[in-house]
């Protein structure tokens, strides 16, 4: 979903398949301040990213998952492999069987404290910025995704960036992650 592509898939826009594994336990009318949280992500999960970067071709997508781990505090701490559908002319179409059993899986592993988080996917940029469908699909699967935690992350990998922002039901704020 590079920003090349942005106006002509504008039109073409299809909500992606849905993320479901848990019961939501907030209201999503709920308004909560991101800037009273603190994010943390996992060196891994940096490295991991990197390693998907794309500098041509295809680009790849995949699902986070991530933990509480103190007051408004919260951790990214595991990358799913590409969770690749297909490749669209606009982007990547993630792969809800593959993201959902990874999401399973990793809540089997984690005793039930890892959860879905966001999302991640890469673009063939320097320095990437969400396009109009990157918007749209985040919004779309807060809408309709069970979620534990009232809010979505959106990594996108660059080639010599990452661009982190979290959705919080009523915008989309830039935050920076501790790495720990
Ligand atoms: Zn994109």
């Amino acid at each position: 979903m590079g920003r090349k592509h942005k106006n002509s898939c504008r039109k073409k826009y299809q909500s992606r398949e849905i993320v479901r594994y848990v019961k939501k336990y907030f209201a999503k009318t709920s308004s909560i301040n991101i800037v009273d949280y603190h994010f943390e992500i996992k060196q891994e999960v940096v490295e991991a990213l990197k390693n998907n970067a794309q500098y041509e071709g295809y680009e790849i997508c995949g699902v986070l998952t991530g933990s509480q781990v103190g007051e408004n505090r919260y951790r990214i701490s595991k990358i799913s492999p590409p969770c690749v559908k297909k490749h669209t002319r606009c982007g990547c179409e993630r792969d809800a069987t593959i993201a959902n059993k990874f999401i399973e899986e990793d809540y089997e592993q984690s005793e039930h404290t890892r959860f879905y988080i966001g999302e991640w996917h890469t673009h063939p940029e320097n320095n990437p910025r969400p396009s109009f469908v990157d918007y749209s699909s985040i919004k779309s699967t807060y809408q309709t995704a069970s979620l534990v935690v009232p809010f979505l992350f959106m990594i996108i990998v660059g080639t010599q960036a990452f661009h982190v922002n979290v959705y919080d039901g009523n915008r989309f704020v830039e935050v920076n992650l501790e790495i720990v």
